[in-house]
């Protein structure tokens, strides 16, 4: 059993160790049952390695996730680091790793569980069956454009003001993402902007349009603009297959997006990299929940969210796809049982807690590989 494939863990604050801690069950159960191996290596980040080495994430962690092959993230942050100045702050963790190891690309799935259908807050015929991807550029757009700042004008007025910018390099790489995304799903991919106001919205269509022509003749691309995008993620989301789109509207998008799941304990994330001349790039795997400081310590957080971020590991840095699906299967199925930790607890279903969801999916686990 070749253990080749490196990764980093990096657990982190609040419930971040607790709900790792069930990934780790997972990975011995892929050693023993799939041989599927890894050498992992582990450190602190965040508030904790605020507390011990006195900056949230060290220079040689950063060096450690660059030449790993993927990095799992828990969680960041809470109340005891919220007095610290900005520069040591535990989110300038995951901050740093993702602007360190170049991470454009995030993804993040919206998928509808069956057995969750009573937690959108949309009526269930209209989210039965969901799964959308959004890819969201993140280290450029108006989050990062030059000119910025606030300025005190001649008149004593203050102006406050960001610049949206978008290279055709950079639409274009975070195009291919999810161009090549959308060949592994349905075969549809809409690119959204506000190209209608916006000129670097309309070099964005421009520079989409022409890749799609060029290396991507065989997806279906189609072009929206953002308002009208929120509108349809809510009057009818299943017309979506991936998504692509800038900083802001990303970020916007695709928290409207996950929460038509009605349920944050339950969504992974991955942030791509570009790959290198061997196909290899950098990757970040996270739930998209923070460090919920309100339930740390009290062994009821769900560890779902995470368990699934490994599994989006496993299929976008190392294209095990059989297994990836064997742990997405597992999760429904334990969901199916009618076992809820307290976020997602519904009405004739049985309450349980971190440790026995954990338990719970490695008996899936166990019933499929039999
Ligand atoms: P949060 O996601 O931590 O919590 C929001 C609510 O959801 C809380 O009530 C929490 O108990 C609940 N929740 C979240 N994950 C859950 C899970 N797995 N199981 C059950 N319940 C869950 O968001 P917040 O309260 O706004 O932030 C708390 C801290 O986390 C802050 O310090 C924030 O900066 C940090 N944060 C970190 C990240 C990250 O590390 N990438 C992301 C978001 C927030």
């Amino acid at each position: 059993m070749a253990a080749n494939k490196k990764m980093l863990m990096l657990p982190g604050d609040g419930i971040g160790p607790e709900v790792m801690h069930e990934v780790r069950r997972v990975i011995d159960w892929m050693a023993r049952r799939r041989a599927v191996s890894f050498d992992i290596s582990e450190d602190l980040v965040g508030g904790a390695a605020m507390d011990v080495k006195g900056t949230p994430i060290t220079d040689k962690t950063i060096a450690d996730a660059a030449a790993a092959d993927a990095v799992l993230f828990g969680s960041v942050g809470g109340p005891q680091w919220d007095k610290l100045g900005f520069d040591n702050r535990p989110e300038i963790a995951i901050l740093r790793l993702r602007k360190e190891l170049g991470l454009f690309a995030n993804l993040r799935p919206a998928v509808v569980f069956d057995p969750l259908i009573n937690a959108s807050t949309l009526r269930p015929d209209v989210v039965q069956g969901l799964d959308i991807m959004i890819v969201r550029e993140t280290v450029g757009g108006v989050y990062f454009g030059e000119p910025r700042g606030i300025e005190t004008l001649a008149n004593g007025e203050q102006k406050g003001f960001n610049t949206d910018v978008y290279t055709t390099s950079e639409i274009e790489r975070v195009g291919r993402v999810a161009f090549e995304l959308a060949r592994k799903r349905g075969n549809k991919l809409c690119s959204v902007e506000k190209a209608n106001v916006m000129e670097c919205g309309l070099l964005w269509r421009q520079v989409m349009t022409k890749l799609g022509e060029r290396e991507f003749p065989d997806v279906q691309l189609s072009h929206m603009y953002a308002d009208n995008c929120a509108m349809q993620l809510v009057r009818n989301p299943r017309q979506f297959d991936v998504i692509v789109t800038g900083n802001l509207f990303g970020d916007l998008l695709s928290d409207l997006a996950s929460m038509l799941t009605g349920s944050l304990g339950m969504l992974p994330s991955a942030t791509l990299g570009a790959p290198d001349a061997t196909g290899k790039r950098h990757a970040l795997y996270e739930p998209i929940h923070g460090s919920a400081p309100d339930i740390a310590g009290k062994g009821i957080a769900n560890p779902l969210a995470q368990i699934l971020s490994f599994a989006m590991l496993l299929r976008y840095s190392f294209e095990l796809n059989e297994d990836a699906d064997l742990i997405e299967r597992a999760c429904s199925n334990v969901l199916a049982s009618g076992l809820r930790t307290a976020d997602i607890m519904a009405e004739g279903c049985a309450r349980v807690g971190t440790h026995v969801m954990g338990e719970a999916v490695i008996r899936e686990l166990d019933k499929q590989a039999a």
